[in-house]
């Protein structure tokens, strides 16, 4: 941009910002990050401001809700008012699969002793900014479906399937997504602040193949999106961990509705027409025969 107006190194630019921003000259403003967002075209611009704590935005009911981390859906969410969500990751995981690929192809290519080139990196650095991008949205779409909904506060399970044999495609995969999962967490946690909603991580919650009808583990099996158990259960598995995550951390629960698909189509999450194949089983009043 400075070829381009033709500015000198050591001068400044200087842009004018457009719209309403949401603090007023006490709050203190960080430093201005901007990055073009290939996906959209577009420049975009962060900037961290810190507001007087008055000002901040407080839950609008007592409410709780669990969230379950995964690589196929990235995430599922159950809050004690009953609704549900289910962030499916399947398409952007294909995406991130098929750069890979294409990394891994151009590196094939390099002559000896390269290992690496600028269409490489490009691509390196394409790929995490569209995983970002698709997380730091996810995040704010669900917190603020969960604000509306009188959540203040939300509980998380660490990791169910994302080290899981899906994401092992990739060298050190593990490791690479054990450290997108906590980015991802920080980022859930930034947002949730300024909404006033805590979040808490429960690392020792395995609830993903637990039998919410009978309480059994070693009874269930898990096949794709499927919970099935002996006792005669079934259900999306995904939802029902977190689910039975849920329960674990609160005793108020009311009857379960309808959940709400999202899709990533590049810009934003939306709800997506199609319903859960199995969610009619999902609903424990209809499932459960006690305990
Ligand atoms: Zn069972």
């Amino acid at each position: 941009m400075k070829d381009e107006y033709g500015l000198g190194r050591q001068e400044r630019l200087r842009l004018e910002v457009r719209g309403e921003p949401n603090w007023t000259e006490y709050d203190k403003q960080g430093r201005l990050e901007l990055f073009y967002d290939e996906n959209a075209q577009t420049f975009r611009a962060f900037q961290p401001v810190t507001i007087d704590n008055s000002r901040l935005v407080h839950p609008l009911a007592d409410e709780t809700a669990a969230l379950d981390i995964g690589a196929n859906n990235l995430v599922a969410c159950t809050t004690t008012t009953g609704q549900r969500y289910l962030y499916e990751g399947r398409d952007l995981f294909e995406r991130f699969r098929e750069t890979t690929r294409e990394i891994a192809r151009l590196q094939s290519l390099l002559d000896d002793g390269r290992y690496s080139s600028h269409r490489i990196r490009s691509l390196y650095r394409r790929r995490t900014r569209r995983r970002d991008h698709a997380q730091d949205a996810l995040a704010r779409d669900l917190i603020e479906r969960l604000y509306e909904d009188g959540v203040a506060t939300v509980y998380v399970g660490a990791l169910t399937d994302v080290l899981d044999t899906h994401w092992s495609v990739e060298t050190n995969a593990k490791t690479h997504n054990f450290r997108a999962f906590r980015a991802f967490i920080d980022r859930l946690a930034c947002t949730a602040e300024e909404y006033g909603i805590s979040v808490e991580v429960r690392s020792e919650a395995w609830t993903s193949q637990e039998c919410p009808n009978c309480g059994s583990t070693d009874r269930t099996t898990r096949h794709r999106d499927t919970l099935t158990c002996l006792c005669g259960f079934e259900g999306h598995a995904d939802l029902t961990a977190s689910e039975t995550f849920l329960k674990r951390q609160t005793t108020v629960t009311r009857p379960m509705a309808r959940p709400v698909r999202l899709k990533w189509n590049d810009h934003e999450w939306s709800e997506s027409p199609r319903s859960c194949s199995n969610e009619e089983r999902t609903n424990p009043q209809v499932a459960s025969v006690g305990r």
